[in-house]
């Protein structure tokens, strides 16, 4: 003590410093505790599903961390929002590409879409292709339903298309089914309905969950993380990981959208930058910004996998995307 003489403080004042010093230990202890706590309730909420427990209803979270609805469609709240819709009078679009080899898929598409894609209620296909005359003649539709075929002169290959979509989906909005339809949906041309899709699905802005990465913990989300993209994620930021093969809502909602996301393609194109993801970069960032009111479940964009878990009911399912993640041998059983 005699070295530090300046140190010594008056009894009274000592035991009051010690106090206070435990108090603070308190106090930030409890602090890191609600810190950990936080990030790794994504992880341990998703780790059930993981663990093959997806079947059971219990365990399938039905709320986002903020509040929005997740949907899985034979959950009570999903069969609560059709009921509620039954009595409203709506439009919805659903929005395809189809360039080059991908007409071929046009076929698969529309006929499932027509028997499980809000059957019975009106709905208007808008078909954005290099080759309109896939569509003569026209394919047979539900009564309330439509066809809109929009010629566009664009050149197959994804790496070209991923930068072109957002702008198509964005003109085709405005220029047209703004005015004819309340909801769009976007969806990738490589899919077919497999199971019901209602009205479940209606929200002002609806993403979905990738199903390889939904049972995962948030830090391997494959987000952009090059800090020159106008895509870039950071570490801390981020709840889910939405796929690019399926995703809508108001019209107005989905032409922010698109509008944004492809003026930050434009000028990261413009500085030779390439997001590791495509588009699907951007969209996860903009959901990052503008939160989605509306989730879907991976029920609603599955295909299998090695590491995607089961769901209770495919519903819409990636053709394209599980031949890109089967083997050899498991390719020639789905005809990819
Ligand atoms: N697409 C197209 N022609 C092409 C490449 C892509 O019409 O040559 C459209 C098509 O709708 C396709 C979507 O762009 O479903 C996305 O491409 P892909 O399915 O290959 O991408 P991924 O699902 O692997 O992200
Ligand atoms: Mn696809």
């Amino acid at each position: 003590m005699a070295l530090f003489p300046t140190f010594r403080l008056p009894p009274g004042l000592n035991r009051l410093t010690w106090r206070q010093l435990f108090l603070l230990c308190v106090l930030l202890t409890a602090l890191m505790y609600f810190l950990r706590l936080r990030r790794p309730m994504t992880i341990r909420s998703v780790s059930r599903f993981r663990s093959g427990k997806g079947h059971d209803p219990s365990h399938r979270p039905t709320r986002t961390m903020w509040g929005a609805p997740m949907v899985w469609g034979d959950s009570e709240p999903a069969a609560h929002q059709r009921a509620e819709f039954a009595q409203r009078s709506f439009r919805v679009g659903l929005m395809v590409l189809a360039v080059g080899r991908y007409t071929h898929y046009l076929t698969r598409f529309l006929q499932t879409a027509e028997m499980y894609f809000l059957p019975g209620l009106p709905v208007n296909y808008y078909v954005l292709t290099d080759n309109p005359n896939r569509l003569v003649p026209a394919p047979e539709l539900g009564e309330g339903r439509g066809l809109r075929v929009v010629p566009v002169a664009e050149m197959p290959g994804w790496e070209r298309l991923a930068r072109r979509r957002m702008n198509l989906w964005a003109s085709t909005i405005d220029n047209q089914a703004q005015q004819e339809v309340d909801y769009i949906f976007c969806a990738d041309v490589d899919q077919e309905f497999a199971n019901l899709v209602g009205t479940e699905i209606l929200g002002k802005l609806v993403a979905t969950l990738h199903p390889q990465h939904y049972a995962q913990p948030a830090y391997t989300y494959p987000y952009e993380r090059s800090p020159d993209s106008r895509a870039c994620v950071l570490d801390e930021e981020g709840d889910y990981y939405y796929t690019s093969e399926l995703y809508g809502g108001l019209c107005s909602e989905v032409l922010t959208l698109t509008k944004v996301c492809s003026q930050l393609i434009l000028q990261d194109h413009a500085l030779g930058i390439e997001t590791r993801e495509l588009e699907e970069s951007y969209l996860n960032r903009y959901l990052i910004d503008k939160r989605p009111t509306c989730v879907l479940s991976p029920e609603y964009s599955w295909w299998e996998s090695p590491v995607t878990p089961p769901v209770p009911q495919k519903r819409v399912i990636s053709l394209g995307r599980r031949c890109a993640s089967l083997k050899d041998q498991g390719k020639s059983s789905f005809n990819c």
